[in-house]
């Protein structure tokens, strides 16, 4: 009996403090406005509405060689395009700064060489931040310049990596770092990656403007292209759309 009103006191002290959180206005912390624009989400095949589809399996319209200011010369075929060895990068033409890319990559299968001579190729944001594309399904190298890595800087949470010759994705959320007027840095870039739906680099602070050799500093720039790598290897790409943000 004793037990029995102890916890009915328990309950009645409970309702009483509940009661007295709920009391107020529960439309004070409503917000109405600004209303998120609608997007098409799209799917596997089709980019977001808002989208802008950088390669839509047909051409390189969008793309341009640095090396000679025209036209890109890698070899679309089926879909998809693949690096020509000895062309140099491509480059978009449209500059980006803060953005979403989604970009999907492939090694090629029956793949020869091992450490970065396999299947390397690489997404440079604004033409100087590298994330890191190679085969390392089995292929060992420095894990900061394996796939998923930024290169020489972030070394990716897991090797998410599927095998030579299948289709993998990147999924980035990429911010750009800002300059003061007098060309310091006010903040820098961050990246966060999802390879093939799994977090490998999770908002990661850039160094600086990716280096082969030496510590990566950062020199004051607007916005710019988005640059794929030739490093002599054929690895192919498709579905590319980016959202600027
Ligand atoms: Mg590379």
């Amino acid at each position: 009996m004793k037990n029995a009103i102890l916890t009915l006191a328990v309950v009645i002290a409970m309702t009483t403090l509940a009661n007295a959180q709920q009391k107020g206005d529960p439309k004070e912390t409503e917000l109405w406005t600004p209303v998120p624009v609608k997007v098409d989400p799209g799917n596997a095949q089709k980019a977001p509405s808002d989208a802008i589809v950088l390669f839509d399996g047909t051409n390189l319209d969008k793309w341009i060689s640095p090396k000679t200011g025209g036209a890109a010369p890698w070899v679309v075929e089926n879909g998809a395009f693949t690096v020509k060895p000895g062309t140099g990068d491509i480059r978009t033409k449209e500059k980006f700064a803060d953005c979403q890319l989604h970009i999907e990559w492939r090694t090629p299968a029956g793949i020869k060489g091992e450490g970065q001579d396999r299947g390397n190729s690489g997404i440079f944001f604004m033409e100087q931040y590298e994330l890191q594309v190679l085969d390392n399904y089995t292929n060992k190298t420095y894990v900061n310049g394996q796939a998923g890595s930024i290169y020489k800087q972030a070394i990716p949470l897991v090797n998410a990596c599927r095998p030579e010759g299948e289709w993998q994705t990147y999924d980035v959320i990429f911010t750009a770092p800002r300059f003061n007027a007098d060309g310091s840095l006010a903040s820098p870039a961050r990246i966060t990656v999802l390879q093939n739906n799994v977090l490998v680099q999770n908002n990661f602070t850039l160094k600086g403007k990716t280096e082969y050799i030496g510590q990566p500093t950062y020199t004051a720039h607007g916005p710019l292209g988005i640059q794929l790598q030739d490093h002599g290897h054929k690895v192919s790409y498709r579905n590319i759309w980016i959202r600027n943000l």
